[in-house]
Parts: C-alpha cells; structure tokens; sequence
C-alpha cells in the first residue's frame, strides 16, 4: 500500500491505474479504524481494481474545538490496518493540503442538512462535510466512492451533492458494522468510559424495539418511538433527538409509511454517540 500526502501524487497514481484499465475506489475516513472502516475498504476492493482509503480529519466540521482536539488519531496503527485490507494507497493529506491559505469556497445542500445532526451540530457541520466530500471526490476522481449507514444523514447528503453537481461518481452505501452488543462501531467509542460503554448499546436496543413495533403494524410515530423510550429509561438516557423521518427527505412523518428512518443520538458524559435503524413501513399497512 502507497502513502500519499498531495493531491499530484494522488493523482499520478490514479492516472497509472486507469491506463492499467482498473476502476478506482474511494473510503473516505477521519481515521481510528475499526471494522466499520475496514468493512469499507474491503468492499472498494472488492468492486475496484484501484482502492483508496482517504484519512483526513476534517476540521472545518467539528463545531466545538474541544472534540477536534480529542478525536483519536493514530496513523501508524491505521496504517497497518488499512494494509491489511488490501486497499492499494492511503491518502493522507496535511490541512495545507486540503485547505491551502485564501480558501473560501463551500458546499451546501440546503434542507437535508438542517434537521437531526444539523440541530445539534450547527449549518457549518454538514457544510464542512459536503465541502471536504466534494474536494476528495474531485481529487481522487473515483468511480465508485463508498459511505456508510451508521452516517445516514451524512451519507444521504452526499448521494444528494453528487446529483445535483453532477459528480461522475457511484456512491455505494455501506451497512452499518456493530460490535457483538450491538453498539455500531464508531471511533468515539474508544473515549467511552466503563460505565458508558456499558450503557451505549441501549440506544440499538431501543432502535431495534421501534423496529419490531413498527414491523408489527404501528404506523403512529409517537407510539413506534415510546416502546424505544421505554427502553432508554431503564438506563436513564435521554437523547439529544430521537426521530422517525422519512428516509428519502429526512421530514417527519405524521404516519410512519414507506421507508422510514429512526434515528437517535445521545451523550454519555462528553461523547456523543449516533445511530440509527431504515424501516420498510410499507408492509405495514395491509
Ligand atoms: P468517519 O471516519 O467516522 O468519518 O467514518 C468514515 C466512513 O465510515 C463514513 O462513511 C462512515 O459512515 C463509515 N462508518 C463509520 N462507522 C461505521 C460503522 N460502524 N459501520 C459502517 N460504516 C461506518
């Protein structure tokens, strides 16, 4: 696996794969790899001759300073994860790189990004998101580029972005990797500490009885979303939103039909951790 740091050497080594015939692939990551990365990696080689994974932590959408400053960094461990994948280069570039002095231009997707994440995180979080996207979709130039569910609202923004500027790319949706408890894989998970670890799964807990009520013929929001509430007081959790929206526009549903997202996020001390769960509604309603 090549390490490259700059946009030229990024894009000598995607020209030579293309003049080799090979489809290139694109995971980009903020890094501290767990399965969920790997699982990436694996499925971009899988689906294309040339794999990349990008590594790049993202300043421009973190809203608080203290949680950029905490993010795990580790590229050395993670380089030798990624190796393992088989992915054929790493791109991880400096902020210079990404961000070089006078830059001023953004990406924005209007309404899909205000609600959910957007509430919590402010306008500059998926701003930052579909900006540091769109510059590593147009400096790798991939076929195929690779998100995953665990993200939805961020991977939906993306699917929306590569439409509406026309981005020659696929964007390939990734299921959502969880440890054994069923806590999704996530990098903050490493911040938790013992006693939040251990009341973390909940949130998929409560997810999966939505799901279940939901599966079972709930079509009311409210009553689909209290057997998850039920659930999340056993542990005394009270997230920062808990929603059922539609999966396609993220607007709530004043009755749950056709594919429906539930998502939550939660704070256990300084960690905010995120999931969610898509619900076929449609064959609820016979
Ligand atoms: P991040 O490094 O957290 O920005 O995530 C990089 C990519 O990995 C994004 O497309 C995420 O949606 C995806 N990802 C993160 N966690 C998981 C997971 N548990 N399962 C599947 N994909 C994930």
């Amino acid at each position: 696996m090549i390490v490259l740091r700059t946009v030229a050497e990024l894009r000598v080594a995607v020209r030579a794969a293309r003049s080799r015939g090979e489809r290139i692939g694109l995971a980009p990551t903020m890094g501290a790899f767990h399965d969920g990365h790997l699982a990436l990696m694996r499925r971009a080689k899988d689906e294309c001759g040339f794999a990349i994974v990008s590594l790049f932590v993202n300043p421009a959408q973190f809203s608080e300073a203290a949680d950029l400053a905490r993010y795990p960094r580790d590229e050395g461990r993670d380089t030798v994860l990624a190796t393992a994948t088989g992915v054929d280069a790493l791109f991880a570039p400096p902020d210079s790189e990404v961000y070089p002095r006078g830059f001023t231009t953004t990406v924005d997707v209007g309404a899909l990004a205000l609600p959910l994440e957007g509430v919590v995180r402010g306008p500059e979080h998926f701003r930052g998101v579909a900006t540091v996207v769109t510059k590593l979709l147009s400096m790798a130039q991939p076929d195929v580029a690779f998100f995953g569910q665990k993200d939805a609202q961020q991977t939906l923004i993306i699917r929306r972005l590569v439409r509406d500027l026309d981005l020659p790319v696929r964007v390939e949706t990734c299921p959502t990797v969880r440890e054994p408890d069923g806590l999704a894989m996530s990098s903050r998970n490493a911040l938790l500490d013992a006693e939040s670890r251990r009341r973390a799964p909940t949130l998929w807990r409560a997810l999966s009885a939505v799901r279940r009520v939901v599966d079972g013929g709930e079509t009311n929001p409210s009553r689909a979303l209290d057997a998850g509430h039920a659930i999340l007081a056993t542990e005394r959790i009270v997230p920062e939103y808990f929603a059922a929206v539609s999966a396609e526009t993220l607007a709530p549903l004043g009755v749950l039909e056709g594919e429906v997202l539930i998502a939550i996020a939660a704070r256990f001390g300084a960690v905010r951790l995120i999931d969610n769960v898509l619900v076929d509604a449609r064959s609820a309603r016979t």
